[in-house]
Formats: C-alpha cells, structure tokens, sequence
C-alpha cells in the first residue's frame, strides 16, 4: 500500500512538454499499447524512451511494479512519470494518459541485436542468459511475476558488444501470493500448471504441506519456462516448440508437443553446443512447473558459472538475420505467454444473441441479450458483469474442467446441457461448443 501511495506522489501532474521535447515521428518500438517515442530532456539535451498509456488502474499498476524493481542494473530504469490529458491528431478530445520516461536502450531488442553479431558464441549467450536471470531473480524475490519474459522485451544499453541487457515492460506483471483461480475466472482452457498450483494451494491452505514463504506458483514458473525458450532460441536459432503448419494461432501438433515437453537438440546446430547448455534448456524446459529450476538454480548452473572458454561460434546469428523466421518465433512465443497467463485474461464470449445454439435457447439461457458481447470480467481492472446467463455459462465451465480430488478422468454433470455427461480430458472441446466459447 504505501508503494502504491509512493508511486502516486511521484507522478508529476505538470505538463511533460516543460521539461521534454518529444519526438513524435521516431519510435522505438512498438507493443501492444502503441509505439515507444524518443523524447529529450530539454535541461540536459538527453534522449530518453517515451511510453504512453492511457491512465487506467491496470497502467498504473505497471508502473507501480516497474517502479519496484527498476533499482535492478538488468532492469530498464523509469526517470519519471507524468499524468497528462493527452490529444493524439486522429481524437475529438483529449484523454487521461500515463507518460512513462525511461532511460534509452540505444542497443535494441535482443534477437536484433544478435543478429548483428557475426561471432556470437556460447559464452556471450551465456552471459546474457545471466544478466536476463539476475533480473528475473530481482523481480521474483520482490515476489513479482514479470509474466512477458521474450526477446522484444530484452533490450541492450547501447551497440557495444559488452553492453548490459535490460528488462522491460511490465504490463503483464503481477505480485505473485500464490492467488490462484476461483471457478468463475477458470476459463475453458488451462495449462496443466494452473492445476497444479491450485492443487498446491489448496494443500497448503488445509495444512497438508507447509506454505512455502514464496510460493513458486505457475506465475513465476512461467517466466523460466520462457527463459528456457530464450535461451533455446539463442543458442541455435530456431525455437523448441515449432510446427510446419503455419497458422496465426497455435497449431495443434505444436500445442501437443509443448504440453508433453517434446523438444530435440538437432545434431546440425546442436553437435558443437556444450553439454552444460543442453542441460539448463533441458531443466527449464520441464513441463512440470515444480521440476522447473527456480531463479536461483538457473544462477548456480554451471552453464553460467563456467571457466570454460565457451568461444564456439553459435548458429543462431546468422539465421535470426531472417527476420520473418524471427517475427514467427516471437510470435508463437507471445502467445504461448498469453495462454499460460489465461487465468487473468478477459477471456471473450460470443455474444449470446449471436449463438445459434439448440440447448442453450432450450436451457433458456439467451433470454438476456447483452447489447455488446459478454466477457468475464477481470477483477484486477474493476470491470462489472452482472449477466445472469454469464454466470451460468460461468458454473458449466468450471464444472467442465475443475477436476474431481484424486480422478483422472472424472465425468461431469452438466448444468446447462443436463443430458449429457462430459470427461474431462476427452470432451471438454465438444462442451466448449455448446456453451457458445469462441
Ligand atoms: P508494450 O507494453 O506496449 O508491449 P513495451 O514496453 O514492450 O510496450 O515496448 C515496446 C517496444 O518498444 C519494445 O519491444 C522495444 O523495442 C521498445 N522499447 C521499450 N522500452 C524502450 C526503451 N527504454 N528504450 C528503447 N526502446 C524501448
């Protein structure tokens, strides 16, 4: 609480533009909450990096938790933040916006950067791998999920080969007290991980196993999940996870071999990688997130802790020097994110006018009409929902995928299509259907 009072006082309600020039044409980046700008200080001519947001909890909350962990040499610093009404030329009005200034990362994003290495080696991966873990470890002893670890959000100081790496964007963090999900936020969809730590937490909760006092929930496991894909990635050039089918969502096959952890070392790219590489990949990229290394075993592995000269040239320069085969890599790794994240996400209902469906018009559930869609609202952003037949779509997901204590494949009772049971590990797609999820 008193960091959030902290982070309040320190936003500056004057106008940025007495103190910046911003430079509205360059951008830096671009996330999904629009392009990052350069802007200058006007005292000290210095250049910094420009974010705006609109001003809302959720942004607030991000810079509250950036702000947190900026202290970190690895972790992108905020200079400072102002409130500003803000008229962008395509707006009728101005609009209530956060302006987060932060030291420029001159080096850019880490696959670029790589790619512009033509010796980049083992030794180099793995000094990044350490300066990504000693930030990661910041974050988590803060008890801090950063939640969005990928390349676009791993940025070098400056061009020199030895420049730090920084971690950026905490739009997806979370504080991390092992707050796992009730029924009504379970969406129709969950990584096994998800179970798990509510299993976990239940147990600790009645006393059957002690609480640990940073509970390594699938929060901050996640983020060494995808520490191991980064790694995986810079080492050869290519990721773990991958299909030959391309599609904008996540193939099947490709879903398949995440969730069983199916991953090789080709011997093309692989033969010449040490040993000691293969095995930390190998210890983070566990599907179990309890057999996951945690942010200190990561940081006592001897991959990142070896006298050896690791001075093998690594492949993976010149192939991220392709950059459709990285916007491919990145994009498949953000949103494999995004579903480990599902637990938080507003997860979208077709509107329930709009489903043309036999049992729910039966089962009388499409007698409300929502004028504009139905989502399950996300608790953290304030957001209402008061439709009665959400909630019940609400019951029937969370009865289709909640596991009975000590079943396998339970079969369920379902409210809303009374007739039919569902097990849970075959049929729950077929039940996603009739319950109108897109
Ligand atoms: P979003 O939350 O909208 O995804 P990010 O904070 O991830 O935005 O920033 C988007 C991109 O902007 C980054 O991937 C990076 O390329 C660039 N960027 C962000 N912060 C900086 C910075 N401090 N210095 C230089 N570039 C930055």
């Amino acid at each position: 609480m008193s960091e959030e009072n902290d982070m309040e006082k320190a936003i500056k309600e004057t106008s940025i533009l007495e103190e910046y020039n911003i430079n509205w044409t360059q951008k830096l980046g671009a996330g999904i909450s629009g392009p990052v700008r350069v802007c200058v200080k006007k005292s000290t001519q210095e250049r910094f990096a420009l974010k705006i947001l609109f001003d809302r909890p959720k942004a607030r909350n991000e810079v509250r938790l950036h702000m947190m962990c900026a202290t970190h040499p690895n972790i992108v610093q905020i200079i400072e933040v102002f409130a500003n009404s803000v008229q962008f030329p395509h707006e009728s009005s101005p609009r209530a916006r956060l302006l987060i200034v932060m030291e420029m990362m001159e080096g850019g994003e880490l696959f670029h950067r790589i790619s512009q290495h033509r010796h980049f080696t083992e030794k180099q991966a793995s000094q990044v791998t350490k300066q990504i873990a000693l930030a990661l470890q910041h974050c988590h002893l803060l008890n801090i999920a950063h939640r969005d670890l990928k390349p676009e959000n791993l940025l070098f100081k400056d061009n020199s080969l030895d420049a730090p790496v920084k971690l950026c964007d905490f739009g997806f963090a979370k504080i991390d007290q092992g707050d796992l999900m009730t029924p009504q936020f379970t969406p129709y969809y969950v990584a096994p991980q998800v179970l798990e730590a509510q299993r976990r937490h239940q147990k600790e909760k009645s006393g059957i196993i002690p609480t640990s006092p940073t509970p390594y929930t699938y929060n901050k496991s996640c983020d060494l999940w995808s520490l191991g894909v980064i790694i995986y990635v810079m080492l050869c050039g290519y990721p773990p996870f991958y299909s030959k089918h391309h599609s904008r969502t996540i193939p099947k096959d490709m879903r398949r071999k995440i969730m069983t952890g199916s991953f090789e070392f080709p011997e093309e790219e692989w033969s010449q990688i040490s040993e000691m590489a293969k095995d930390v990949v190998r210890k983070l990229l566990k599907v179990k997130p309890e057999e996951r290394l945690t942010i200190e075993g990561v940081l006592d592995h001897p991959w990142l802790n070896s006298t050896e000269a690791l001075d093998n040239v690594l492949p993976s320069a010149q192939l991220m020097m392709d950059k459709a085969v990285v916007a491919g890599i990145q994009q498949a790794h953000a949103e494999q994110l995004a579903n480990m994240r599902i637990q938080d996400l507003k997860v979208s209902l077709k509107p329930l006018h709009s489903v043309n469906n036999p049992i729910l018009r039966k089962r009388k559930l499409l007698g409300t009409k929502p004028k504009d869609g139905v989502y399950i609202h996300d608790r953290e952003n304030g957001a209402e929902d008061s439709n009665v037949a959400l909630e019940k779509l609400r019951d029937v997901i969370a009865q289709c995928i909640l596991p009975q204590a000590g079943k396998g494949h339970a079969i369920y009772h379902c409210s809303v299509c009374v007739s039919v049971s569902v097990c849970v590990c075959t049929c729950s797609h077929a039940h996603d259907r009739r319950s109108g999820l897109t």
